[in-house]
């Protein structure tokens, strides 16, 4: 199917909300990484969300050009081309986006999107995560609010976050902050709705923090509170009736517990987002590859090697098979499996 349009994508969401179950957002930054993440996800029978970091978008762009906007611009061009040929339904996303380069990596690609719908084309992206929560709440809403403005005039959709999450991904890094501001308190989230409502219509989802981190930790690092993504929607269910409980996203997940997952999909996580451990099950095979046959990848004394061995393809393959079985327990793991609306 073509990546997934404003509505379908809004299904996507509902349906999670109502049976309790989390789409993976897995970061990629490469043609191998996407297409095993399509890969993953057709063959659990799962609609999902492939998403781009800045780092990821730099990469993807080539050493040489490190623009991370058309670098996100190219991996999401290829998704749009490859994933018709996949029967389920996946949506394009960005992730972290601080203040400091809106304008070098969001707006350039909010700018694209503009640019296809004036054109009669379909969007580039489906959503866009701004994190303003280095800053003070209020500065981080002064910065969300319009640009849930500018995203819903395109039916694109916007990510915010709400409290910090601990750890370092790609150059973001909330290494020293104040561990109280690990765990994002109910009038945080209380707060947030009260400015974020006020633009009609629009669809935004809340990464609030409960003592997630990013990177891995060894089980028992991590000390998980979902309780609080509890009580946050509790509170504003109170304050905005059922529809306005958010739509949560798990951030920093990796070394978490299945019972932990489970309890935050309960409690309203419709996207959980996956990197570390995507990137090892990539990583690993390579790893093997190379230790079990040095002696084919390297020209060893004077020999010259074993193309077989050392043409990337061969091993890229293992990699993307591996990460693409990786996927398929990601989606296990958040109760998506067989749950794509491409079957209705
Ligand atoms: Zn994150």
């Amino acid at each position: 199917m073509p990546v997934a349009d404003f509505i379908t994508y809004c299904k996507m969401l509902d349906r999670a909300r109502d049976k309790k179950f989390a789409y993976p957002a897995i970061n990629v930054t490469s043609l191998a990484t996407a297409n095993a993440v399509l890969k993953g996800l057709a063959e659990s029978r799962s609609d999902g969300i492939i998403q781009v970091s800045t780092g990821g978008g730099a990469f993807a762009s080539g050493s040489a050009v490190k623009d991370m906007a058309l670098g996100a611009i190219s991996i999401a061009e290829h998704v749009h081309r490859v994933a018709e040929r996949y029967d389920i339904y996946v949506a394009l996303h960005t992730d972290h986006c601080p203040a400091d380069k809106l304008d070098s990596f969001m707006i350039p690609l909010i700018e694209e999107t503009e640019r296809r719908r004036a054109a009669g084309q379909p969007n580039l992206f489906n959503s866009h995560m701004f994190d303003g929560s280095a800053l003070p709440l209020k500065e981080n809403l002064d910065i969300s609010v319009p640009l849930l403005e500018r995203c819903h005039k395109s039916e694109l959709i916007l990510e915010v976050e709400v409290g910090v999450v601990g750890g370092e991904e790609d150059d973001v890094s909330a290494e020293g902050v104040d561990s109280s501001k690990l765990y994002t308190t109910p009038e945080d989230m209380l707060e947030a709705a009260r400015r974020l409502n006020k633009v009609q219509g629009a669809l935004y989802l809340v990464a609030a923090t409960f003592g997630n981190v990013h990177g891995v930790y060894k089980p028992g690092h991590v000390k998980l509170k979902p309780t609080i993504l509890r009580d946050g929607q509790e509170e504003l269910e109170k304050g905005y009736g059922r529809e306005g409980r958010f739509y949560l996203v798990f951030h920093g997940g990796s070394g978490s517990s299945l019972e932990e997952i489970h309890e935050t999909l309960d409690y309203g996580v419709i996207k959980m987002n996956i990197d570390t451990d995507t990137q090892y099950a990539f990583t690993r095979p390579i790893a093997g590859h190379m230790l079990k046959n040095y002696d084919g990848v390297l020209k060893v004394d004077g020999e010259v090697g074993n193309k077989k061995t050392y043409d990337p393809r061969v091993y890229m393959k293992m990699a993307e098979e591996a990460m693409a079985e990786r996927v398929k327990q990601a989606v296990k793991d958040l109760r998506g499996t067989g749950t794509t609306l491409f079957d209705e």
